[in-house]
């Protein structure tokens, strides 16, 4: 699969400009607002495969080139450990209130004659919502594996992690293909 996709938004993601990749400048990108991954477009039959993201979200342009110019300035690259444990699937963490019954697991409405109860859609009946956030240790820090993993097997893989502020917050910048030319990055890190 090509990489960019793996990064680009879900269908059902409401920044439908996220959904496919896009062209910012003269680099193809792919990104759903934690990652981003980005290669420099070949040619002009290239340049006119991508569309540029909508005017009105010149904001996120910025923002994204100036991730761009940092993940470019990355100077020291490290291979990518391969001998860390891979979470196993299962291991989802449950940890947000569902917002469509607040954590009851049901919902209550009523019409003047009758009340009504039922299972919450919003959460299958569970109370909270499944998030993926699975972490993995890796040299020393813990990362969201389902961010991690979408580019973990990819070719020539290397990487350069940020120190983790005290905050919590860290980028994980990363490059692989043949000639290193997609690269990218893990905006929040916040296990
Ligand atoms: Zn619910």
């Amino acid at each position: 699969m090509e990489p960019l996709i793996k990064f680009v938004a879900k269908d059902d993601d409401p920044r439908d400009y996220l959904r496919e990749t896009f062209r910012v400048d003269q680099y193809a990108v792919g990104t759903d607002g934690s990652s981003l991954v980005f290669r420099e477009l070949r040619d002009e039959d290239e340049w006119s495969e991508f569309n540029p993201l909508p005017e009105h979200k010149n904001g996120i342009e910025q923002a994204i080139r100036r991730f761009i110019g940092h993940t470019l300035a990355v100077k020291e690259w490290r291979e990518f450990p391969t001998d860390f444990d891979r979470p196993h699937k299962d291991k989802l963490i449950e940890r947000e209130t569902c917002d469509e019954c607040n954590g009851d697991r049901i919902v209550e409405w009523s019409t003047c004659q009758n009340d009504y109860e039922a299972d919450c859609k919003g959460c299958d009946g569970r109370g909270s919502t499944r998030v993926d956030l699975v972490p993995a240790e890796i040299l020393g820090k813990n990362f969201n594996f389902k961010l991690v993993s979408r580019f973990i097997d990819e070719k020539n893989l290397r990487i350069n992690m940020e120190e983790l502020a005290d905050n919590d917050y860290g980028r994980l910048f990363f490059q692989f293909g043949e000639f290193g030319e997609y690269k990218g990055l893990i905006l929040g890190l916040r296990l």
